[in-house]
């Protein structure tokens, strides 16, 4: 699994430049669905931004779950998380 070597937050149209800390995914019944990672400094504020984007439908609904990097394996992961989160 390929993951990106930076926190995917924007913060003020500036990339963060943390390395991230964790993967961010989004549980649908049998199904994780990757929205990128962040440091742990976002990660509260990555949480309701994602509530957010949620309710408007961008990402699929579902439970936001947070995963130490050290800690993901090689399970299937469905990802493309091209997109960096505004914030
Ligand atoms: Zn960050």
């Amino acid at each position: 699994m390929l993951l990106p070597d930076r926190c995917s937050v924007k913060e003020k149209g500036k990339d963060c430049v943390n390395p991230p800390e964790f993967v961010i995914s989004v549980l649908e019944e049998n199904d994780e669905y990757m929205v990128g990672v962040t440091c742990l400094k976002h990660k509260d504020r990555v949480s309701e931004k994602l509530q957010i984007l949620q309710n408007e439908a961008k990402i699929p609904k579902g439970k936001i779950k947070f995963t130490e990097l050290k800690s993901v394996g090689t399970a299937c992961v469905k990802s493309s998380p091209d997109d960096l989160i505004q914030l």
